[in-house]
């Protein structure tokens, strides 16, 4: 048939969600012929008897890393990746390492390993075709350049979160209801509460130095409320080009899955008249400082930016399961960063677990002690 096939990893999460309804609507050009999930085998069942899939598993086995060899040894067009955090980034180094064409929503992964994942694609012709928003947003938008030199920066937008104007003692001591109350997106819990402290976007700011080799001086975020525009690519002379569409991450799932055909539409458009009316505003770094430690964690590069990412992973779950305050979770990532860990080698997969290992146990330490 002329269907393409698909693998998709992390299937019973939010993008997992997004996909699936892509795939509801146009089963006439896709097929998913396997999939993962790691806890929740209840939704599992129904997405495996409903889209009547052969091969599937939970990542909670032992053998998770054997079956996940032998699923992608099943012919198929392109791999989504759509697994939380650091877990994410194995599956997304042996699709690389097979040259396999990514649709990669797991941006820890890049944050991690992204100079690892970036040569491992480049070595074995695999493609990374961005799922995250303002990836997908750039990706397109850098598309339309005549040549590198053209852009000067490139502006990724943050909504701001639930805490955009909330400040103080108030911010400190945020609770994990107001915290998970995002106002333009829906996602899992991890990159919500990444969002309420803007961590998510220092990680995109990482994930953006990698996948289009920007430096970081070229890359910067600005908070727009409404988040209708997803990114932006100043030019040498001072204009600035947009992309613009409603908030729904059916638009760039679908763009990467139809890539580099057209993508269908998957979302009921609304005419620009419709759009409510956009706000920009520079991003607070004395407040958001989860931010400001990111940003710091990809310029010093090495093994800083897997330390960011495994510090804030541990402190985002000790934060959703009642053990500290949200304030702290910058205060927790600031120190596993000025921890002196052991030499490991940050160029090798090995060498990164240990640091994200490392960082883990320190925040883990902190948060029991307090
Ligand atoms: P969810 O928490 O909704 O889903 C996570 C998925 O990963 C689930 O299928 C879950 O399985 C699985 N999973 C959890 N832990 C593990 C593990 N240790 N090993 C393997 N699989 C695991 O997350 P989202 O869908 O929101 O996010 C997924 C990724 O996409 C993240 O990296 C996020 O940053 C990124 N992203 C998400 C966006 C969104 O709109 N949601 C937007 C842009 C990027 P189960 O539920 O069965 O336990
Ligand atoms: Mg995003």
């Amino acid at each position: 048939s002329m269907k393409r096939k698909f693998i998709l990893f992390g299937a019973t999460g939010s993008i997992g969600d997004s996909t699936l309804d892509i795939l509801r609507q146009r089963s006439d050009d896709f097929e998913l012929v396997g999939f993962t999930w790691h806890q929740n085998s209840d939704k599992a069942r129904a997405i495996q008897a409903e889209f009547k899939v052969a091969h599937a598993f939970s990542t909670s086995a032992d053998d998770a890393a054997d079956k996940t060899s032998r699923l992608l040894d099943i012919p198929h067009d392109f791999v989504i990746i759509a697994i939380v955090g650091a877990a994410g980034v194995t599956t997304t180094l042996e699709a690389a390492n097979r040259g396999e064409t990514i649709l990669l929503a797991n941006k820890e992964s890049l944050v991690i390993a992204g100079e690892i994942v970036m040569a491992a694609a480049k070595a074995h012709g695999a493609t990374i075709l961005p799922v995250d928003s303002e990836h997908s947003s750039l990706f397109r938008l850098l598309a339309t350049q005549r040549s590198f030199a053209e852009t000067d920066t490139v502006y990724l937008t943050a909504s701001g979160g639930p805490l955009l104007h909330v400040s103080g003692e108030e911010f400190y001591n945020a609770s994990k209801a107001l915290v998970l109350k995002h106002p333009t997106w829906v996602m899992g819990p991890k990159i919500t509460v990444d969002s309420a402290g803007l961590t998510n976007k220092a990680l995109e700011i990482i994930e953006a130095h990698y996948l289009f080799d920007l430096p970081y001086e070229k890359i910067q975020a600005v908070i727009h409320p409404q988040s209708y525009v997803h990114a932006m690519v100043g030019h040498a002379d001072g204009t600035i080009i947009q992309h613009v569409s409603y908030p729904d991450m059916k638009y760039p799932i679908a763009y990467a899955m139809y890539y580099p055909g057209v993508p269908a539409k998957t979302v009921l458009a609304k005419a620009p008249q419709n759009y409510p009316g956009f706000e920009f505003y520079a991003v607070d770094e004395t407040k958001f400082r989860s931010y400001a430690l990111g940003r710091k964690a990809g310029v010093l590069g090495k093994y800083y930016p897997a330390v960011y990412n495994a510090a804030n992973e541990a402190a985002v779950a000790a934060f959703l399961g009642d053990t500290i305050r949200f304030g702290e979770i910058p205060e927790l990532i600031e120190r596993a960063m000025a921890t002196q860990f052991s030499d490991y080698d940050y160029t090798t997969i090995a060498g990164l677990t240990e640091f994200d290992r490392a960082a883990r146990s320190a925040v883990m330490k902190q948060v029991l002690t307090v």
